[in-house]
């Protein structure tokens, strides 16, 4: 990531992780081993957490606490060391990267093509004097090495499974060097040493929105990645080819993606169980379509853009022909405060939002609708776009992914255009709810996830649009 030496009287390989929060199948990890083995030197892994992240609550804070924990414990089963900082009032530290990468022969980060992790792993490369790498742990295959310019997902379907069976065949790299034990510049926070209560206390003081709770259907940390998976083989995958499009049936969908999203467990682990299980191989299939073509798809895309967050990334002709449109009248506009809280008018939309208010997760069959139909309920597209990147970030704990702008710019149009028909949309093509209003018991589920109690979240004075639209980015 910049032109500096790698030094070899460092006293340690530096792995700063910001979202690859999990200590086995990490690429990030292996690289510094990699190194860290050449050089004679160990390999320290350090995570941070501050409470100034764009979207800071309870909900995201203890989840990402949670698999913190676990990436100390799994690290000191690896034989490495783990160092961990969680931000607070009466423990702040300023310029820690800095000064751990101070110490170190070369720092190794990932290579996230979005948020936070992209914004602040590109700041420290401009003003460090380290030797920084980027290696990616989203996908099983790095976006990186499969060229510029895959324009489809066909064409890109077709590069990534002709060298897929390489790289989920990877395993994890063993460390020739005892885990470091030397001075760090601060006193390391021992998460591994904290109970659950401790880590509730620690989200409990801290400066964030306390106003967005845990969601009972995701608890954090690799335990609950392992249960999901335990889930899918039991479970999700007899069926998946039939029920994944079925936002009725509970058993329709992984659930994987927040645990994906923050690395908790990592595509090829998730591949690796797959293959071993018995399950009907059209199922399997559609499964890996969906973890291996479609998410490293969005990723692919996402690394190419110098913003993918930002309204921009839509396709031309779908931002010119809402553009035509947005004088057009649109009766069905509702305030931010009754989106936020799926009270609008549209009963299928409230239970779309719904399930992202106390589940902080979205059905996939739902999602699109959710977000098509956010054009007419706000009043012109820039809007729009960013109303939607705001409900999704702050609320579902897989939000802030490239998948999330990836798929909310498809939702507003990709592909061709239509034709241009519909006031408000003109080509961009709409979607009705007939794929769950019309299943049998269809209308009645809809109603009872649109009624389900959600606690009020704290309404923002306004939108934070300069993180989608123009403007600086917050950290
Ligand atoms: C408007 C919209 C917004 C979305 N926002 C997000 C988001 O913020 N974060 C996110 O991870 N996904 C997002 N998706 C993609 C998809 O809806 C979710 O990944 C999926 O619903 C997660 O549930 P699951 O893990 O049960 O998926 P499953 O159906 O079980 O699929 C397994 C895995 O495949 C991947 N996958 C499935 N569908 C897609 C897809 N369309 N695009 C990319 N990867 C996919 C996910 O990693 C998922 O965990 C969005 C889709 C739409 C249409």
């Amino acid at each position: 990531m910049n032109t500096a030496d790698i030094r070899a009287d460092g006293r340690y390989v530096l792995c700063w992780l910001q979202q690859a929060l999990r200590a086995r199948d990490n690429p990030v990890i292996d690289a510094s081993i990699r190194l860290g083995n050449d050089l004679g030197l160990p390999v320290l892994v350090y995570h941070g957490l501050r409470e100034d992240y764009p979207y800071a609550s309870d909900r995201l804070h203890r989840f990402i606490l949670g698999a913190s924990r676990d990436l100390a414990l799994d690290c000191r089963q690896r034989g490495l060391a783990c160092a961990q900082h969680v931000d607070r009032a009466d423990a702040r530290e300023k310029g820690l990267v800095y000064r751990l990468a101070a110490d170190s022969a070369a720092m190794f980060v990932e290579d996230q093509p979005t948020f936070v992790a992209r914004w602040q792993s590109e700041r420290v490369a401009d003003r460090t004097e380290v030797a920084m790498f980027a290696v990616n742990a989203a996908c099983v295959v790095p976006p990186a090495l499969l060229g510029d310019g895959i324009g489809s997902t066909t064409a890109f379907r077709r590069k990534h499974e002709a060298v897929r069976a390489d790289w989920l065949a990877i395993a994890d790299l063993p460390a020739a060097v005892a885990a470091y034990d030397g001075p760090l510049p601060f006193t390391s926070d021992r998460l591994e040493a904290c109970s659950d209560a401790d880590l509730d206390s620690l989200v409990e003081s801290a400066a964030i929105d306390h106003s967005l709770a845990l969601s009972p259907d995701f608890p954090a940390g690799r335990d609950g990645a392992l249960t999901k998976l335990e889930r899918l083989m039991d479970i999700v995958l007899r069926t998946y080819g039939t029920t994944r499009n079925d936002a009725t049936k509970p058993v329709g969908a992984s659930m994987f993606s927040p645990y994906l999203h923050f690395g908790v467990i990592g595509p090829r682990e998730v591949m690796a169980t797959v293959d071993a299980t018995d399950a009907p191989a059209a199922a399997k299939a559609k499964f890996a379509d969906e973890l291996l073509t479609w998410r490293e798809w969005f990723h692919y895309q996402a690394r190419a853009l110098p913003s993918p967050e930002r309204y921009d990334r839509v396709s031309e002709w779908a931002r010119e022909t809402l553009a035509a449109h947005a004088t057009d009248p649109r009766p069905e506009v509702e305030t931010l405060a009754d989106l936020l809280n799926g009270t609008t008018r549209d009963e299928t939309w409230n239970a779309c939002q719904r399930q992202f208010l106390i589940d902080g997760w979205m059905h996939n069959n739902l999602r699109m609708y959710w977000a098509k139909r956010i054009i007419a309920l706000t009043p012109d597209p820039e809007t729009a776009w960013a109303t939607a990147c705001y409900l999704n970030d702050r609320l579902s704990l897989d939000g802030r992914d490239p998948s999330t702008y990836g798929n909310i710019a498809a939702s507003f149009g990709a592909g061709s255009p239509g034709r241009d028909g519909p006031p408000i949309y003109g080509k961009v093509p709409t979607r009705s709810d007939g794929s769950t209003r019309h299943r049998d018991g269809g209308p009645e589920w809809l109603r009872d996830a649109a009624t389900r109690t959600a606690r009020e979240p704290t309404l923002p004075s306004s939108l934070p649009s300069g993180l989608y639209l123009s403007g600086e980015l917050p950290i």
